[in-house]
C-alpha cells in the first residue's frame, strides 16, 4: 500500500515556531484502534469520518511532519493506511483509510506531561454501513449548527439509534404482540359468529404466555381486554415500550369456504399482490370505521433517516416472517403465497421489525375450527415462540458487529 504524500512538493520548510509531528501509533484490534499522534506542542485539531471510501481526516491548522518513512503503510486494527501532508487548503491534515466504516469514539488534544509529548487521540470503534450513514448525517446536521464555533469537536454515536442497531445489552428484548381489532370494531366475523377480535385476543394471549416461558422476553400487548384500540395508538405503544418486535394478529375472511390457511405479512408501500392490497385496504379501514381520521402518513416517515432506519427494519421483519414460516409449515396449512407484502397501518413504526401474522379465514369452516382451538392455539404459539428465539439468537437483531 502507498503512502501518498498529500501535495507535499507545496509544504512549506519548516518554521521554527509551527508544531512538528514526529510520530503516529496506532494500537488496538479490528473492533477497536487508537490512534496518537506525537507533536511538539499542544494544538487544536478537528476530526471528520467520510465514506467512499471510508476514512477519518484530522485536520491541523499548521504543523510540520517529520515522520520516519513508511509510516502507516501497515495495516493494523481498523487502519488500512495512513497519509499526511497539506490539504489544497493549506491546512494539516492526517488521512486514516479504514478497513470499513468507523465511528469516532472519543478525540482530544493533550499537552505535554513529564516525558510525554504533546498528542492527538482519536479512538475509532468498528460500525455498520447504517451507522456510519446516521452518524454522518448526524455530524453534518450539528456541523452546520455549530459552525464556527470549536474547531474540535467529538463525533458520537447518533442520539437516535434503533434499538437493534445500539450497542448490545443485557436487557430482555421487547415483543409487543397486537391482536387485532377490538371493542365496537369486531373484525372479521364467520357464518357462525365467531368473531375476529375474539380468537386473535386468545391466540394474542397464548402467544404471550408461551414467550413468557422462555423467560428471555418481556412481552406486551396493545390490548389485554375487549376494548377498541387506534391503529396510531398501537403503534405508539410498541414505540414507548421500545419494540424489539412487533407482533400483529389477525384472522380474514374471503367469500367461499375454500380459501384457508396462514399468510405472513411485512410492510412494503407496494403490496405484493391484489389480494394483499385489498386486505391491507380492509384492515386499515379500522379506524375509519371508529370515526378516527387516518390523516395522510406518519410525518416522520418522510425523513430520510427514518426512511433509512425503517428499510432496515422491514429487512429484519423479512428476516423474522422466514424464520416463523420455517417453524409453522409443520403445524398448520400455510397459504399458496404464505410471504406477502402489503402497506398495512400497523406495520408503519420506522423502527421497529414488524410483521402481521393472518392466522386464517373465518369464512373456512376449517380454519374456524382452528381458531377455535385451544390447542391449535397453543401449537402455534409456541411454533412462533421458536422463530421468535431464534430470530435474537441468531443476532440478526443484534447486527452491532461490522
Ligand atoms: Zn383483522
Amino acid at each position: 500500500m502507498l503512502v501518498i504524500v498529500l501535495a507535499c512538493g507545496f509544504c512549506t520548510p519548516a518554521v521554527a515556531d509551527s508544531p512538528l509531528v514526529s510520530a503516529i501509533r496506532v494500537e488496538g484490534t479490528a473492533a477497536r484502534t487508537k490512534i496518537v499522534a506525537e507533536i511538539s506542542a499542544e494544538t487544536g485539531f478537528s476530526v471528520k469520518t467520510l465514506p467512499a471510501p471510508y476514512r477519518v481526516v484530522i485536520d491541523v491548522p499548521n504543523v510540520q511532519f517529520d515522520l520516519p518513512s513508511g509510516i502507516g503503510r501497515k495495516k493494523r486494527g481498523l487502519v488500512q493506511q495512513i497519509r499526511y501532508g497539506k490539504s489544497p487548503e493549506g491546512q494539516s491534515q492526517i488521512v486514516i483509510d479504514t478497513t470499513g466504516p468507523v465511528l469516532i469514539e472519543k478525540s482530544f488534544a493533550a499537552g505535554r506531561s513529564g516525558k510525554r509529548k504533546a498528542r492527538i487521540v482519536v479512538e475509532l470503534a468498528a460500525t455498520t454501513p447504517e451507522v456510519f450513514a446516521m452518524a454522518l448525517s448526524k455530524d453534518s446536521e450539528s456541523a452546520e449548527a455549530s459552525e464556527a464555533s470549536s474547531p474540535e469537536f467529538t463525533a458520537s454515536l447518533p442520539l437516535f439509534l434503533p434499538k437493534w442497531l445500539a450497542p448490545s445489552t443485557d436487557k430482555r428484548k421487547v415483543i409487543v404482540i397486537d391482536p387485532g381489532h377490538g371493542g365496537i370494531d369486531p373484525g372479521a366475523v364467520s357464518p357462525g359468529r365467531t368473531m375476529e377480535k375474539d380468537v386473535v385476543f386468545a391466540f394474542a394471549q397464548a402467544l404471550k404466555e408461551a414467550l413468557d416461558a422462555t423467560e428471555q422476553f418481556e412481552v406486551r400487548m396493545t390490548r389485554d381486554s375487549d376494548v377498541f384500540v387506534s391503529l396510531r395508538e398501537r403503534v405508539k405503544l410498541a414505540h414507548e415500550a421500545k419494540a424489539d418486535l412487533f407482533i400483529a394478529v389477525h384472522a380474514d375472511t374471503v367469500r367461499g369456504q375454500t380459501v384457508t390457511g396462514t399468510t405472513l405479512y411485512t410492510l412494503s408501500e407496494k403490496a405484493s399482490d391484489a389480494e394483499a392490497e385489498a386486505l391491507a385496504q380492509k384492515e386499515n379501514k379500522v379506524d375509519v370505521i371508529a370515526g378516527i381520521d387516518l390523516g395522510e402518513q406518519n410525518p416522520q416517515v418522510a425523513d430520510i433517516l427514518i426512511d433509512l432506519v425503517q428499510r432496515e427494519s422491514k429487512n429484519h421483519a423479512v428476516l423474522f416472517s422466514r424464520k416463523a414460516l420455517d417453524q409453522l409449515r409443520g403445524i398448520t396449512t400455510m397459504t399458496g403465497k404464505p410471504l406477502r407484502s402489503a402497506g398495512f397501518m400497523v406495520l408503519k413504526a420506522p423502527d421497529i421489525p414488524s410483521v402481521l401474522i393472518e392466522l386464517g379465514y373465518l369464512s373456512s369452516r376449517d380454519d374456524e375450527k382452528k381458531l377455535l382451538s385451544a390447542a391449535w392455539r397453543r401449537k402455534m404459539s409456541q411454533a412462533l415462540t421458536r422463530a421468535v428465539v431464534k430470530h435474537f439468537a441468531d443476532g440478526a437483531v443484534a447486527a452491532a458487529s461490522p
